[in-house]
């Protein structure tokens, strides 16, 4: 007897997670689910996390998770427990497959969509580290290790080959964010010849999300970042049929959290009229992960079956006016078990080979390092001429010389062409006058308690030069 946690999630949650588990129960597979909580009900108890320790306790203990959705308060305020989850697991492989369902009618019927977007799970914006750096100005770290790219691409390739897929795409916005899009992008290049059975190449993901309208029969399996990941995965279940379509499995090396796409989706909560189709699907992907194929498959032959053979279809498909309840289509998939559908069958899956990336903390040794200079942002209220000609006079004695200013990236000092509208939040780019020197900690803290006596300074970056290559990247208009 295998114990699985199952949280029950808030909105429509309970609705599909309860289809999910009658089903998978209806198949004889023996697993016992402990019913554990998250999300709303615990935000209201003034847990902060959204997340109980005995949920915690639960997971740790049986390392498998099926769950509903869970609502996110949105703005400011609590942290989305969902988040919390993936990250307290370290589950940092985000696979969401889709394929064309025989029976739901979309403007891409017929193309054969087949395809998985891999995501990294756990760093990029989604490491939820935010300050506001003056009232007027907020700001979000983008945090992507080589460590965090290297198990997200191995993970992709090793999905590939489980799945006897043939291509792996890697989709960045390496063009723009060269250090933290472009880690993904290096590494992805890097390992890809590992697997020289699998065709690989890497796109710009604004066109590979144009692509994915255009030509979606293209992919076979996408890897990206978190962020870029979450937008193209509810893109790619729009183009099955929806997101009562999209099924979800958050992986880690020690823990597997199985979930839907969607989200909550308030309106429809208690009225039994959504598709529980992408939790059912995520249960047919957690059976996998246990081990339980056989079982896997009649239940998501018998949902091919169910879909093709247009009874008991939901509302999302034909309407809500006249689809079926969700608990008959439940009921139809359980009396459906054993059946096979004419075309979509369950592929040949074998377990996933999880990479096996060190555990130590840092991975990464640089050959040569030195600091030479720093990046020191200012509130200051008035213009950039002002700013530059106060802090050029600060700096004449000292080890750095003022390299420029930008405003939200774009140089501004000494004047440029650009016509910027500027806020109150200055970067102040600072150069060692000794170029090939290594400025030590005292020398910066130096320069910033100079700085300090007059400006107003809100936080510091030093700029460091890795391997004979500057380790950050220039404003615009910054020679
Ligand atoms: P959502 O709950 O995914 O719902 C968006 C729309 O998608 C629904 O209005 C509905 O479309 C359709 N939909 C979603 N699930 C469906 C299903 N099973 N069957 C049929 N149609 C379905 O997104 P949201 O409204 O942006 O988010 C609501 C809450 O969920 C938020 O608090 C959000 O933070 C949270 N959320 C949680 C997760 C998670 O737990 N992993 C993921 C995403 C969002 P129509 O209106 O066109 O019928």
């Amino acid at each position: 007897m295998r114990t699985v946690t199952v949280i029950p999630g808030d909105g429509i949650g309970p609705e599909c997670v309860n289809s999910a588990v009658q089903i998978i129960n209806a198949t004889g597979v023996k697993i016992e689910w402990e019913e554990r909580h998250a999300g709303a009900r615990v935000f209201k108890q003034g847990i902060s996390s959204g997340v109980p320790a005995d949920t915690i306790e639960s997971i740790k203990k049986t390392r498998v998770a099926l769950k509903g959705p869970l609502e996110t308060p949105v703005g400011f305020g609590q942290k989305s427990a969902n988040v919390t989850l993936r990250k307290l697991f370290e589950t940092y492989a985000n696979i969401r497959p889709v394929r064309e369902f025989p029976g739901v009618t979309t403007p891409y019927s017929g193309r054969g969509i087949d395809l998985v977007v891999v995501r990294e799970n756990v760093e990029d914006l989604y490491a939820g580290i935010e300050h506001m750096q003056t009232p007027g100005v907020a700001q979000c770290l983008k945090l992507i290790s080589r460590k965090g790219c290297e198990k997200i691409v191995r993970t992709a390739f090793e999905f590939a080959r489980a799945e006897g897929r043939k291509t792996v795409a890697c989709a960045t916005k390496a063009n723009i964010m060269k250090m933290t899009e472009g880690f993904l992008k290096k590494t992805f290049e890097e390992i890809a010849p590992e697997y020289p059975e699998i065709e690989s190449w890497h796109v710009i993901i604004d066109n590979c999300a144009h692509q994915l309208v255009k030509k979606p029969e293209q992919y076979d399996v996408i890897v990206t970042t978190n962020m870029n990941g979450d937008i193209i995965s509810d893109l790619t279940s729009g183009l099955v049929g929806g997101l009562g379509f999209a099924p979800t499995a958050n992986l880690g090396n020690d823990v597997a959290i199985f979930e839907a796409v969607h989200g909550s989706a308030p309106k429809y909560a208690g009225k039994d009229v959504i598709n529980p189709t992408a939790v059912i699907l995520s249960g047919v992907m957690m059976l996998r992960h246990i081990g339980e194929f056989e079982a896997a498959n009649l239940v998501e032959n018998a949902v091919m079956y169910t879909i093709e053979s247009g009874k008991a279809a939901t509302g999302d498909i034909v309407g809500y006016d006249k689809g079926a309840s969700t608990s008959l289509y439940t009921k139809t998939i359980i009396e459906n078990l054993g059946k096979k559908p004419s075309s979509g069958q369950a592929r040949d899956y074998k377990a996933i080979k999880m990479p096996n990336v060190s555990g130590e903390p840092v991975s990464v040794t640089a050959k040569s390092r030195r600091v030479i200079g720093a990046d020191i942002f200012v509130e200051w209220p008035q213009d950039a001429d002002a700013l530059g000609r106060s802090l050029d006079k600060i700096v004449e004695d000292s080890d750095f010389r003022l390299k420029m200013i930008s405003n939200r990236g774009t140089k501004v000092y000494p004047a440029g062409e650009a016509l910027i509208d500027c806020v109150d939040h200055w970067r102040c780019r600072f150069m060692l006058r000794d170029a090939g020197a290594d400025a030590s900690s005292e020398q910066v803290l130096a320069l910033l308690t100079k700085i300090s006596a007059v400006h107003k300074w809100m936080h510091v970056e030093k700029l460091s030069e890795i391997d004979g290559e500057p380790g950050y990247t220039m404003a615009q208009g910054e020679d």
